[in-house]
């Protein structure tokens, strides 16, 4: 059923691409995503994001970084 390939073919292009935390309209593939993050940021500069500790991709605003750190899914595999 071509209404099936497509509804899949829609899951993984979601799957795949990542949501630019500067910008939610801003779909970005996970490779090109560290880049763009950085670039994005200098576009944005009145957006205050911080870095995870444990993940450089991973960007949030400072009061919701605490409670990031304590769950993020990137700190088991540095301890
Ligand atoms: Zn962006
Ligand atoms: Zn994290």
């Amino acid at each position: 059923m071509n209404f099936n390939e497509a509804e899949g073919e829609r899951y993984r292009q979601n799957e795949e691409m990542m949501t630019c935390p500067f910008n939610k309209s801003h779909r970005v593939q996970p490779a090109r995503f560290a880049l763009h993050v950085v670039r994005c940021e200098k576009k944005h500069p009145h957006i205050k994001l911080e870095k995870c500790l444990y993940n450089s991709t991973h960007y949030f605003k400072k009061s919701k970084m605490a409670a990031h750190l304590l769950e993020c899914p990137d700190k088991k595999k540095n301890l």
